[in-house]
């Protein structure tokens, strides 16, 4: 068996296998390159959007960025010396997986604008329907279909009165005029604190909505200069260097937020309580500001810009709640009328929906809105049970907050490669996690949950329905052990 980090290695007489990568996003791109590299080039990626890029096709909104340092949010099979910035542009990111797929001959395997709606198992096979009636049968499927793509439109009394543009942020509207407008943001998350640095130059008045307040941890975000891009060039070693340099600073803050008395989350407190004290000058301001949870509760947000961008004099912070959306603007309950042209939904996603509304057929009709009529679950985030040689990559309950997603996913890969073999090899037709492995990893996921940052007093989309996070409660240590073999006693094999 090949180790995690090794390609699905060539064998003789083996048996030949099709497979089907649901989504051109991070970690679609990533597995069609893993499978091609491996010699497995039967394989059709079914993309619903119209370029790949997943997210970064998705979200194009001014301000976006990836909050992990670029050279960190790469894949370690193609790390970029020609980053512009610690904490690239989205639209430059988006350009670094087009090139991957590019440089590994994957772009013509994609169908674009075609969404899988149905996947169902019958004689040891998937067979795939797709929205535009394309049918496919393959022997695996890997579902890499992202995390954060359904938007979250709030419920507000009279949100379809409203006379000017309305949009939420993941699906920007770049017809709508924006410079000179006056111009309002629902929601603080990590775009909104994006947004509200981006746009507060260009609009004539920003009004943000905030409904809870969050802590702000300060990070700059200088250029890489030519000599810096031109010795990345050069030495493959120093950008390696960089990689591993960032990956052990981040293995701090994944340390922090598991525990939440730990050392390192006391600096993170520290450091963003400093930030608002230091940045923020007008007391009232501050305390309209300030959280009344701890840092990294909810997920942390690192930005060079927001305290300086919202307190310009054209900028203005509303906390008092929405009560109603008219048609010149939105109505808080003093109320105020404020009036906008346009209004911006940065309020987020359905965190939970993973590959639904795909509808999942695994063996002996067991659906997958049976399987998860509670909430979501999957061994390790990978494999269901009941739903043999289907993979997800990101799935439930995964590490989506703690590291580079990017590792997380290259690891994971490299878990259901050495799975894919056993199917290869023809050791067996049919590999799935067993009931039991997963109910007691679940059960220690949850008892350990208890430790982390995220269940001290604030709600979140890490949460789920019963307040527990649905993400990674331990180490990287931990994490990349995990990954480096499956237990053979977790897998049932027919
Ligand atoms: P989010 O973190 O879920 O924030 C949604 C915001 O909308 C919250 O402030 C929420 O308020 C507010 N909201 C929702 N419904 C509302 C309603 N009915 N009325 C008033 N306010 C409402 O969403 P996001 O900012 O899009 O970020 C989602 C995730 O995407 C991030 O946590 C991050 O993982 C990822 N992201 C990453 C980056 C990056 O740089 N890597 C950038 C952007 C996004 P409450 O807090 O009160 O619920």
């Amino acid at each position: 068996m090949p180790a995690a980090s090794e390609p699905v290695a060539a064998h003789s007489g083996a048996r030949p296998l099709r497979f089907a990568i649901i989504g051109a996003g991070m970690s679609g791109i990533l597995s069609a390159v893993k499978l091609t590299e491996a010699g497995l080039t039967d394989f059709t990626v079914y993309e619903k959007n119209l370029g790949l890029g997943g997210t970064w096709h998705e979200n194009t909104y001014p301000g976006l960025a990836c909050d992990v340092p670029s050279h960190l949010y790469s894949y370690s099979f193609a790390l970029s010396p020609d980053w512009s910035r610690r904490f690239s542009p989205g639209e430059e990111i988006r350009a670094y997986f087009e090139a991957v797929a590019r440089d590994h001959g994957i772009d013509d395997c994609i169908r674009f604008g075609d969404e899988v709606v149905r996947c169902e198992f019958g004689n040891g096979r998937w067979h795939l329907e797709t929205a535009a009636g394309h049918h496919d049968d393959v022997d695996v499927v890997i579902a890499a279909t992202g995390v954060l793509h359904h938007p979250n439109y709030p419920h507000i009394d009279g949100i379809d009165d409203f006379a000017g543009a309305m949009f939420h942020s993941s699906r920007w509207d770049h017809s709508v005029p924006i410079d000179g407008a006056r111009v309002g943001i629902i929601g603080t998350g990590s775009t909104a604190v994006q947004l509200v640095g981006a746009l507060v130059d260009r609009v004539e008045h920003l009004t943000l909505f905030q409904r809870t307040a969050q802590w702000i941890m300060p990070q700059d975000n200088p250029a890489y200069t030519d000599e810096q891009k031109a010795e990345y060039r050069a030495r493959p070693d120093v950008l390696e260097q960089s990689h591993d340099n960032l990956r052990e600073m981040f293995g701090l803050f994944a340390n922090a937020i598991i525990d939440s008395n730990s050392a390192e989350i006391a600096f993170i407190e520290n450091a963003c309580r400093t930030n608002l004290e230091e940045s923020v000058h007008d007391p009232d301001l501050r305390e309209r500001l300030r959280p009344e949870y701890r840092a990294a509760c909810k997920r942390l947000i690192i930005s060079p810009n927001f305290y300086e961008a919202i307190q310009q004099p054209n900028a203005e912070l509303v906390t008092e709640s929405i009560e109603r959306i008219e048609e010149q603007g939105v109505r808080t309950g003093d109320g105020t009328l404020h009036e906008l042209d346009v209004l911006v939904l940065a309020t987020g996603f359905h965190a939970d929906a993973f590959m639904r509304p795909m509808h999942v057929i695994g063996r002996d009709g067991r659906t997958l809105a049976d399987a998860w009529a509670d909430r979501p679950n999957a061994y390790l985030s990978i494999s269901i049970p009941d739903f043999p040689n289907f993979f997800m990559l990101n799935g439930p309950n995964g590490p989506v907050g703690n590291f580079s997603l990017i590792e997380v996913a290259e690891l994971q890969f490299g878990y259901i490669a050495q799975l894919i073999e056993r199917l290869r090899t023809g050791e067996c037709t049919e590999i799935n996690a067993t009931h039991d492995a997963m109910t007691r990893l679940e059960a220690a996921r949850v008892a350990a949950a208890q430790n982390t940052i995220w269940v001290t007093g604030c709600t979140s989309w890490y949460l789920d329905d019963r307040g527990i996070p649905a993400t990674w409660p331990w180490s990287f240590a931990r994490f990349r052990e995990e990954m480096s073999a499956p237990k053979p006693e977790a897998f049932e094999y027919r």
